[in-house]
Formats: C-alpha cells, sequence, structure tokens
C-alpha cells in the first residue's frame, strides 16, 4: 500500500523544534555535554501547591470521567477573578472564558471556526509556528507581516497591501513576544483594535509570556484597551506562568462570539481538559502573586548573566524587558566571515552546537523576517549560562 500525506501537511515546514531536538540527540549521541538553550520550556518544577492540590484531586472519582464543554464553572470564575485583580478587566466567567488543552491547542484549532478556504490570516514573522500551521489546515493564506527591530517588533499595519486587506479574517499577534521578546505598547494595541474594527478582523492575542517579566514592568493585557472584546480574544497559558508545561491547561478570553466558534470545533474533536488539572489550574491562578514574583527573580537574574556574558564577548544584545528569551542580532565578526552562507542564522547555530556544544535555535525557523537573529532561552541554571559564554569565548 503506498501512504501519502495530505497535502496541507505537506505545505508545512517540519516543526521547528522537533529538528533542533534531532540535532541535540544526535550531537548527545556523540558524548558531547549539551547545554541547551534551544526550546522555551522551564526547567523549574511545577509550583508545589499546584502539585498537592493535584495529589488530591486525581484521587476523586469526580474527576475521572469526559469534561467536556469549555470549562468547569469554578475554573471560569477563578480566571474571570484573576483577570480583575491582574488588569482590572471584567469577563463575565460563563461566556467570555473557556478552558483549554494549552493554549497551543486553541490556537491551532480557531481557524477551524472562522477560516474559509482562500481567506487570509494575519501572521507575526518572525513568529510561533502555530498561527500558520493553523491556517494552513484551515485551507487559508497566512500573509506573513515582519516584525522589524526598528519598529520595536512590531507590526506595520499600513504596509498590508489593500488587496490582502479585503481578504483578512484572523489576526494573530503575541507580546511579550515569542522570539523577539519585545512588548507591546499600548498605542499599538489601541491602533490594533482601530485596524481591527475598520476592516472586520478577528484579533487573536497570544499573552502566553504575560507573566514572565522583568524589572516590575508589568505588560499590558489586550483586553485592558478599549473595544478589545468587540474585536478579538486572549490566549493565556499556564505553562510558562507556572512551570506546568507538561500539564496542558491553558485558557481564553475576551469576545463571546469568537469563543463560542471556538468553542463548537473543540465540541468535536477533543473532550475538554481533565478536571483534576483544572482544578489544580484554579489553585495556580488563586497563589499569591510572590510565588510568580520568585520565578521572575530567577529568569532576571540568569538574563543578567546571559547578557553580561554575551556583551562581554563583544556581541550587542539587548536586554529583554520580558519572556525567557535573548533575541541575538548574529554578530558582524560572525556574519563577515560567513559572507556566503544560505543562511547566516542557521550558520551560527551550527557553529554554536558543534564548537561549543550549545544548542540554541536559529531566527530563520520563525520566519525569513528573523534571518539574521539567533534566539537563546534563560531556561538553565546560571552556571551553565556561564559555562555556554565561556565556551564560546574560548573559540571565538
Ligand atoms: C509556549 C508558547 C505557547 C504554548 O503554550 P501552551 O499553553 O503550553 O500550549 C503559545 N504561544 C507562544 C508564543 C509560546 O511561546
Amino acid at each position: 500500500m503506498k501512504i501519502e500525506l495530505s497535502n496541507k501537511l505537506k505545505k508545512l515546514p517540519p516543526y521547528l523544534f522537533i529538528e533542533i531536538d534531532k540535532m541535540k540527540k544526535k550531537a548527545r549521541e556523540e558524548g558531547v555535554d549539551i547545554i541547551n538553550l534551544g526550546i522555551g520550556d522551564p526547567d523549574l518544577p511545577t509550583l508545589k501547591p499546584i502539585i498537592d492540590v493535584m495529589a488530591k484531586e486525581i484521587y476523586k472519582p469526580e474527576n475521572h470521567q469526559y469534561p467536556l464543554g469549555s470549562g468547569l464553572l469554578e475554573f471560569k470564575k477563578a480566571v474571570s477573578d484573576w483577570y480583575k485583580e491582574r488588569y482590572n478587566v471584567n469577563l463575565e466567567p460563563a461566556s467570555e472564558t473557556m478552558a483549554l488543552i494549552g493554549s497551543k491547542e486553541g490556537i491551532g484549532h480557531i481557524h477551524l471556526a472562522f477560516i474559509n478556504p482562500g481567506d487570509v490570516v494575519l501572521c507575526p514573522d518572525p513568529g510561533y509556528p502555530v498561527y500558520n500551521a493553523g491556517t494552513i489546515f484551515a485551507e487559508g493564506e497566512p500573509y506573513f507581516m515582519p516584525l522589524l527591530q526598528e519598529n520595536g517588533f512590531m507590526p506595520d499595519y499600513t504596509k498590508i497591501p489593500v488587496n490582502i486587506l479585503k481578504r483578512v479574517k484572523l489576526l494573530f499577534i503575541n507580546y511579550p513576544n515569542n522570539p523577539t521578546a519585545a512588548v507591546a505598547t499600548r498605542k499599538f494595541f489601541e491602533d490594533t483594535v482601530a485596524f481591527a474594527k475598520k476592516h472586520n478582523i478577528i484579533v487573536c492575542h497570544d499573552a502566553a509570556y504575560s507573566e514572565v517579566y522583568y524589572d516590575g514592568q508589568r505588560p499590558l493585557s489586550f483586553m485592558q484597551i478599549e473595544g478589545a472584546k468587540d474585536v478579538g480574544i486572549e490566549f493565556h497559558s499556564f505553562s510558562k506562568t507556572f512551570n506546568m508545561t507538561g500539564w496542558r491547561l491553558g485558557y481564553a478570553v475576551g469576545n463571546n462570539e469568537v469563543l463560542a466558534g471556538l468553542g463548537a470545533v473543540k465540541e468535536n474533536i477533543d473532550s475538554g481538559a481533565f478536571h483534576a488539572i483544572q482544578r489544580a489550574g484554579i489553585a495556580a491562578l488563586k497563589l499569591p502573586v510572590s510565588w510568580t514574583d520568585e520565578i521572575r527573580a530567577v529568569y532576571q537574574k540568569r538574563r543578567d548573566t546571559l547578557v553580561a556574558g554575551l556583551r562581554s564577548l563583544g556581541w550587542k544584545v539587548e536586554s529583554p524587558k520580558a519572556a525567557f528569551y535573548v533575541w541575538i542580532k548574529v554578530p558582524l565578526k560572525f556574519s563577515d566571515a560567513n559572507k556566503d552562507v544560505k543562511s547566516i542564522s542557521s550558520e551560527l547555530v551550527k557553529f554554536l552546537l558543534t564548537k561549543c556544544g550549545i544548542v540554541s535555535t536559529p531566527g530563520v525557523g520563525f520566519g525569513s523576517s528573523g534571518e539574521g537573529y539567533i534566539r537563546m532561552t534563560v531556561c538553565a541554571p546560571e552556571a551553565r549560562l556561564k559555562e555556554a559564554v565561556e565556551r564560546i569565548r574560548k573559540v571565538w
């Protein structure tokens, strides 16, 4: 029998992190002591009070059945309370919040609710690959908006051609941003609401890193902007905030019609998030902010160590205000010495892996506008970050 993949699947680039994982495994098999600054996955454990709740809830038979629906009302109330407390935003729990099996799940499925073949989806470039993947699965057309350093890595809506604008149905934005670590300004969010209203575009704001911020500067929620709830929704994740990547829990909030559309898709393909996990999620949302302050303090210290270390090599590196990434312009010294390569970001990543045993991510893997940059995470202990810098110093 001849087994052939769908055209949609063939259209997708190989999922970035799977490729990097292969490279990493190979080096490890060769006995290299790898420092992994590649994928954004917290190395710290899930906060203990959350695990304690899970340990109790998992024994309760009432948690063992199909969860169904858009989330436990208690969970939805906890989300709504958290938004009120954190942002002073009012959300009606039943219709304006929705549990997700990780935010990636909702981000990947929402297209199926709104995209017909040929509809255009605006995706940031560089950007989280799932915005594009969901577009392709729904037979939509991605239009990539370059995120340029000179614009603070925010897209310039005025550069989108009129003939494209007519076909746009969905817009993805993501702040604090992966991979550039940029934070959105209030003005940008306000422009986004106006732009969406004018062109009848649904806004999906991915706020996975809202709680990973530095120097006490808390990023805005898109929902804090007047009119935001009329035009879109915001995705949140427990993964980065509470070190819960493996648990698979997230949520979306905002426009009730948009959420109802996403809910209708989900009813047909999943059966909800495990109730025990939702109950652990409630405990997470109710934790005093001091718990997440501690996580932020750890990342901030690591950020300072990595940024100072790279600068000591003569690299020009901006210190991120949020997210656990450092977005690094490929140093001139390296690009001057490697003029003929197809992708300078991939070349530097290869150099760091083969010469230093360091895994990083090439910017081009997030889209063509990411070329010329690499991404390092601070999801590794400080000693390893220092070691990484010293390994580079030896061969630089
Ligand atoms: C990590 C990440 C997510 C996914 O989070 P989950 O809730 O674990 O699915 C979503 N968006 C961005 C930009 C991310 O980096």
